[in-house]
């Protein structure tokens, strides 16, 4: 896609801070450095979102995503990761080429990036529970 800011990075149309590339992935650090070593996982191919996304290339993704946190949190000095993906605008996406985030994490309340959700469990009782995970079950084929 033309007009995508990370599909100039991979073609190298704009420069980055390259930290690791194969086949099918490049990661390079992001530029907002939310906390040190804060860096993307972006596939080769324009893929806008997690929606568009197959499960082996996700895989692949994941794998290294897992393999590059782990080579980054100790050279940074952090002692945690947050992986992170945000797909769709209400998701907070604002590059439409899917990455997915690896934040090392330095201290739980002030490094940089806030990670935390409600806990909204007083709003259901064990019936509607029990008919969400009824509703989301998938079966193991
Ligand atoms: P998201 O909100 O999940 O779509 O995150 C997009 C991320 O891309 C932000 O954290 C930006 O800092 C990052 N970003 C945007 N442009 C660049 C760029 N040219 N190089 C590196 N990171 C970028
Ligand atoms: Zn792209």
């Amino acid at each position: 896609m033309n007009d995508c800011i990370f599909c100039k990075i991979i073609s190298n149309d704009i420069p980055s801070y390259k930290i690791y590339e194969d086949e099918h992935v490049i990661a390079f650090l992001d530029i907002s450095q939310a906390t040190p070593g804060h860096t993307l996982v972006i596939p080769k191919v324009h893929i806008r979102d997690i929606f568009e996304l197959d499960e082996h290339l996700a895989a692949h993704c994941f794998a290294v995503a897992t393999k590059l946190a782990k080579h980054i949190v100790p050279l940074v000095g952090a002692t945690g990761v947050n992986i992170v993906n945000n797909s769709h605008e209400v998701a907070g996406q604002a590059v439409f080429h899917f990455h997915a985030h690896i934040v090392p994490r330095f201290d739980a309340t002030n490094d940089g990036y806030n990670a935390h959700w409600h806990n909204n469990m007083h709003e259901y009782n064990q019936e509607q529970l029990q008919t969400l995970a009824t509703t989301l079950y998938v079966a193991n084929k």
